[in-house]
């Protein structure tokens, strides 16, 4: 199933701006098979362990986390970009190539003591996942896992992480 999945991801060159090269998950997302077999793949990185919550990252996160959270039996909770939440929110800001942006959690989102699986579908610099790392730090949750179905392992993202939780499915 991993190389089925590594086929079916489409590298868009140039996209959305010039020398980034986009991996499209939607070829997977359109294939009953593939999809299992991706969510499949990512309830696998959670060992077994029990997971009270998954918390998926706006947005390609929200579509893996939630099936991973149906199918473990968990409650899902998104993290959004600044803006979106409607509720009391915490945030927490990461850089990016030219200044920074933002993340939010609703502050009552995770309980402490909370034991999450944090998804997103892609890891690349590690920016996006270590401020949701942060946002959950700060609610007292318990990292189970941080699972990505896609690392680009060059960009060494995981150093931005507490590596020995990243668990994902296809490197590159
Ligand atoms: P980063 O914060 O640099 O780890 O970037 C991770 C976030 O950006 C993820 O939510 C991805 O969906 C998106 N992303 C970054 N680089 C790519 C890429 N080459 N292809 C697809 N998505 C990407």
């Amino acid at each position: 199933m991993v190389e089925r999945l590594r086929n079916a991801i489409r590298d868009v060159h140039g996209f959305p701006k010039e020398g980034i090269v986009f991996k499209d998950i939607t070829p997977i997302l359109g294939d009953g098979a593939l999809f299992r077999g991706s969510i499949d793949l990512l309830c696998e990185t959670a060992g077994g362990a029990k997971v009270d919550k998954v918390v998926g990252i706006d947005a390609r996160g929200f579509i893996f986390a939630a099936a991973v959270a149906d199918r473990l039996g968990a409650g899902f909770v998104p993290v959004r970009k600044k803006g979106k939440l409607p509720w009391r929110c915490n945030e927490a800001a990461y850089a990016l190539e030219y200044g920074e942006a933002v993340v939010e959690i609703h502050e009552d989102a995770v309980r402490p003591g909370e034991r999450i699986l944090l998804v997103d579908d892609l890891l690349a610099t590690g920016g996006t996942a270590g401020a949701a790392v942060k946002l959950l730090d700060g609610l007292g949750a318990e990292i189970v896992a941080i699972s990505f179905l896609i690392e680009l392992s060059f960009l060494s993202g995981r150093d931005k992480l507490p590596s020995d939780k990243v668990k994902s499915v296809l490197h590159y």
